[in-house]
């Protein structure tokens, strides 16, 4: 019999009359890369203290926490970090989760560094889907934004060595920052015309504390939309699920589907049903939260499932979060919101 079982009432719903659908867990606080619109390195520097190993939940843990959570409503699991291909041995979480029953997808968001070695024992291990954060093509503005020097086509080889391995559509993350890269749009169109790929433009979010968020530096979706209208035809596509993220347009050629994300501009909190939990196993119900609520203490504290699932239950039940609905310059929250890094976007 599997874990989740232990509860069969029904679905949470938060104060908004949200389900708890989609869970993101986040397995690394570190990266190889230091994006400066997540991991600034003056911040994330050689003094920087990572979560040491101890701290961080085990394979165990996470199974663990899953299994509850598919209980309690979750269908999707999308792994995060930092970059999570630094987590060892990362395929054999993939074969873990896979066994939860009730779990409908297993999803992966990376930078695709290391995606020549993995992309094929994560796909054997059963990763369903793969999501790759790609900011530029031009080799110079790619490495600049991640300030490590990380040379694209290794990102590009990468992808290639995941569609061999079997995945796609394969969802590309660009974020679009202004003055930065906002000349690789179009390229980027052109590049992943016809292939498995659905190419998603995200807008510079004010994430965390560190980043030196500016909205004179967020470039709108209808901005971007425009650009791509200048060389193209597009239409708008209907939603894939009630809380999807993206809104979707595809080229009028069939050669790409379109994604905008677009948090800052046109909020989508109504539709939120995701939960995020941090490596050190801090549970926070929105990516703009200044607290979590300590899960690792509960895993770690000896009580049985149906314990932690009643509380998950009324943590989900009491949130209210809708941050970027309520956001303008005046309302930053009090107190130091978690960093993307810590929670995976
Ligand atoms: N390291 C992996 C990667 O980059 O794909 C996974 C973690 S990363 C924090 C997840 C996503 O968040 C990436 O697509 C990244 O581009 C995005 N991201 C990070 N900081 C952001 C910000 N300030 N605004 C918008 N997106 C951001
Ligand atoms: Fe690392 Fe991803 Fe953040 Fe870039 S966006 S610094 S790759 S965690
Ligand atoms: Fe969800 Fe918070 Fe983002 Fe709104 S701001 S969509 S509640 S994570």
């Amino acid at each position: 019999m599997s874990l989740n079982t232990a509860n069969v009432a029904a679905p949470p719903r938060d104060l908004l009359g949200r389900l708890p659908r989609d869970l993101r867990l986040s397995v690394t606080d570190r990266c190889n890369f230091r994006c400066t619109y997540c991991m600034p390195k003056e911040l994330f520097g050689e003094e920087h203290a990572f979560l040491p190993k101890s701290a961080i939940l085990s394979f165990e843990e996470l199974h663990r926490f899953a299994a509850i959570c598919v209980g309690l409503g979750v269908q999707k699991i999308r792994l995060t970090g930092g970059e999570p291909l630094l987590r060892r041995d990362l395929p054999k979480l993939i074969a873990m989760l896979s066994s939860i029953s009730g779990l409908q997808d297993i999803a992966l968001t990376t930078n695709g560094s290391a995606l020549v070695q993995l992309a094929r024992p994560l796909r054997e291990a059963g990763l369903n889907r793969l999501t790759v954060s790609l900011d530029a093509l031009d080799d110079g503005i790619f490495r600049a934004m991640n300030d490590v020097d990380f040379p694209v086509h290794r990102v590009l080889s990468g992808l290639n060595a995941a569609i061999d391995a079997g995945f796609g559509p394969i969802k590309i993350n660009m974020v679009v920052k202004r003055g930065v890269n906002e000349d690789q749009i179009l390229p980027m169109v052109d590049h992943f015309r016809n292939g498995p790929f659905v190419l998603r433009f995200i807008e510079f979010m004010d994430v965390g504390s560190t980043n030196g968020w500016r909205m004179d530096d967020v470039i709108p979706s209808r901005e971007v939309l425009q650009l791509i209208q200048t060389k193209h035809a597009v239409s708008a596509l209907a939603a894939n699920s009630p809380g999807e993220v993206a809104r979707r347009f595809k080229l009028d050629d069939g050669s790409l589907e379109l994604g905008f994300i677009s948090s800052v501009t046109q909020p989508f909190c109504a539709n939120c049903t995701r939960a995020r939990i941090s490596a050190e196993g801090q549970l926070y119900t929105c990516l703009f939260a200044t607290a979590g609520h300590d899960i690792r203490a509960l895993l770690r504290s000896g009580i049985s499932d149906t314990e932690i699932a009643s509380a998950l239950r009324s943590i989900w039940m009491s949130r209210d979060d809708r941050y970027s609905e309520i956001r303008s310059h005046h309302t930053q929250p009090p107190g130091r919101k978690v960093e993307m890094s810590h929670i995976g976007g």
